[in-house]
């Protein structure tokens, strides 16, 4: 009998962690924070036998690993691509330095962890257990990214196969190539996936960057600044990539890089040919540049120029400091480039036009905004059809089960599959435990 466990994710995007047990032995796959950071997944219910595996580096994946494989107490090996070891090495680091006394770790939980994490490359199937087999497959997520296919062995009966998508994407973007059918993993007995965007489907990729690259050529020849917030992980590298392609097309502006996605984007640059996009992303590092001091911020603003900085909602990050600078230039536009989350300074700027910030004294203040805001969907995710799609071409009848969304998202997913395809598909819950032959 294989037991499937949900520790977190369920009806909800973040906190991801799904335990799954066989005779014994036990493998719990992501353990990620929730995105306000102060959820904490429960603990497997027993740590003998346990392994982890990552499927990627953001942190509502992996935010919280430090706490069982980096633990001093019992010794749990991880298991992950070498991009995501060492992305993972730089987000917890810096986690530590923003969150301090708030987190439930320290540098010697994530320096364990570091040191239990094993590096392992795609289609590479390796035995965690006796009766356990992991292969990590190619998610098309993010560079580095992997979904999980855990096969248990029994004698007789008991025997399963388990592929968890985590976050997925089948669609080619710049960095990385869409995650393979589905159906070159064979037979499968249960598909835990993603449904972050199941709601909805996505305009066409090449439109999108056709219409922002227009607008950004637009906002440089008015003199303005072009302020491109943006995810340190993938996005910016990924928004960098289709703008340096251009470069001759009207956009021979130049391009900074600051915050996190600086160091990202150095960690990327040595793993290039990691990532089927790796080639096209070094050219398009080679055309930015970085910002080194506070003075270079000041300049960067002067002149027509595009700036590329984490937070991707404006939660801090270098791209709030920008933004207090362009705010009142009519002539600038903030390019948001990712889903900004309700409460976020990012929806408020989207949709009320107000940027909530702070003053230099600490005290919060409104500043009404006069540049241009618009918004373009780059996400790295299946949409609605994609997700269909891939489901559909599943083999051996599989349970679905599903995860990674809000409530509404897991549910409808659950029941499209049930009701179009005959699939047994159901919303999981956090907490719940399903059992497998
Ligand atoms: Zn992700």
């Amino acid at each position: 009998m294989t037991k499937i466990t949900f520790l977190g994710g369920c009806r909800q995007v973040g906190a991801s962690a799904v335990l799954v047990e066989q005779g014994g032995a036990r493998i719990v796959m992501d353990y990620g924070t929730a995105f306000n950071g102060t959820q904490r997944v429960p603990l497997p219910t027993s740590t003998r036998n346990l392994t982890s595996v990552l499927t990627h580096a953001h942190l509502d994946h992996s935010g919280n690993l430090p706490m069982i494989a980096g633990s001093q107490t019992h010794s749990v090996p991880m298991y992950t691509t070498k991009l995501t070891k060492e992305l993972v090495r730089l987000l917890l680091d810096d986690m530590i330095r923003i969150g301090g006394d708030s987190l439930a770790f320290e540098r010697t939980e994530v320096k364990n962890l570091l040191k239990n994490t094993q590096t392992r490359t795609y289609n590479e199937s390796f035995q965690v257990h006796p009766k356990m087999r992991v292969t990590l497959h190619d998610a098309g997520h993010i560079p580095g990214s992997a979904s999980i296919l855990v096969e248990t062995e029994a004698n007789g009966n008991g025997a399963a196969r388990i592929f968890y998508t985590g976050d997925l994407n089948t669609t080619n973007t710049q960095l990385v190539k869409g995650a393979p059918n589905p159906r070159q993993l064979g037979d499968l007995d249960v598909v835990i996936v993603e449904s972050t965007y199941a709601l909805e489907n996505h305009p066409s990729r090449k439109n999108t960057e056709k219409e922002f690259v227009k607008n950004v050529r637009k906002t440089l020849e008015n003199g303005g600044t072009a302020l491109i917030p943006a995810f340190a992980v993938g996005r910016s590298q990924e928004v960098l990539t289709v703008l340096a392609q251009h470069r001759h097309q009207g956009l021979d502006y130049p391009i900074f890089l600051d915050g996190m996605a600086r160091k990202v984007t150095r960690l990327m640059q040595g793993q290039s040919k990691s990532f089927s996009g790796g080639e096209k992303f070094n050219k398009a590092v080679q055309q930015a540049t970085f910002i080194r001091k506070h003075s270079d911020r000041e300049a960067a603003t002067k002149d027509p120029a595009i700036i590329i900085a984490p937070a991707g909602m404006l939660k801090g990050g270098a791209a709030q400091r920008y933004m207090k600078d362009i705010a009142a230039d009519a002539h600038s536009t903030v390019f948001l480039v990712g889903k900004q989350l309700p409460g976020t300074p990012g929806a408020e700027l989207l949709h009320q036009r107000q940027f909530r910030t702070k003053t230099d004294n600490g005290k919060p203040s409104i500043v009404p905004v006069k540049a241009q805001v618009e918004s373009y969907n780059f996400s790295c995710h299946v949409d609605r059809q994609d997700v269909i799609n891939f489901l559909r071409q599943t083999r051996g009848n599989p349970k679905i089960l599903t995860m990674h969304g809000d409530a509404a998202a897991c549910e409808s997913l659950a029941q499209t599959i049930r009701n179009r395809f005959g699939f047994d598909a159901v919303a999981a819950t956090s907490g719940q435990t399903v059992t497998i032959n």
